[in-house]
């Protein structure tokens, strides 16, 4: 999707810091991190939401959080811990419309969240 920020970082239109890469995902660091690690992890299939996610996307959607396991663990986060997030429309707090899961870790998180 051309207008779709998100597709746009996928085929390098837009330049991003990418630190993950396979043929059906792309991670990248967040452009305003809310902890040391903020990466967001992206199917390159252009999804709106997780509304729009279909029994066809599991595998996919799986793919997204054990790459959020495998950077965590890359960099060190594995045993103090960390957090993903998947937001989805206004409640959710979602701004980009293109499903990400957040990776953060770095600091403590508190729950519940705000
Ligand atoms: P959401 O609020 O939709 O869950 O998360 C969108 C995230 O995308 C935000 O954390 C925001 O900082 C990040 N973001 C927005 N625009 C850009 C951009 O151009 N490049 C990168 N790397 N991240 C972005
Ligand atoms: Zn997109």
């Amino acid at each position: 999707m051309s207008d779709c920020l998100f597709c746009r970082i996928i085929t390098k239109q837009i330049p991003a810091a990418i630190v993950y890469e396979s043929p059906t995902l792309l991670a990248f660091d967040d452009i305003h991190p809310q902890a040391t690690t903020h990466v967001l992890i992206i199917p390159k299939e252009h999804i709106s939401t997780l509304n729009d996610a279909k029994a066809q996307h599991k595998e996919l959607l799986g793919d997204l959080v054990l790459a959020a396991q495998e950077i965590a663990k890359k960099r060190g986060h594995g045993d103090d811990g960390y957090r993903v997030v998947m937001n989805c429309n206004r409640d959710g707090g979602q701004t980009v419309f293109h499903i990400h899961l957040h990776l953060l870790a770095g600091r403590h998180f508190s729950w519940p969240p705000g």
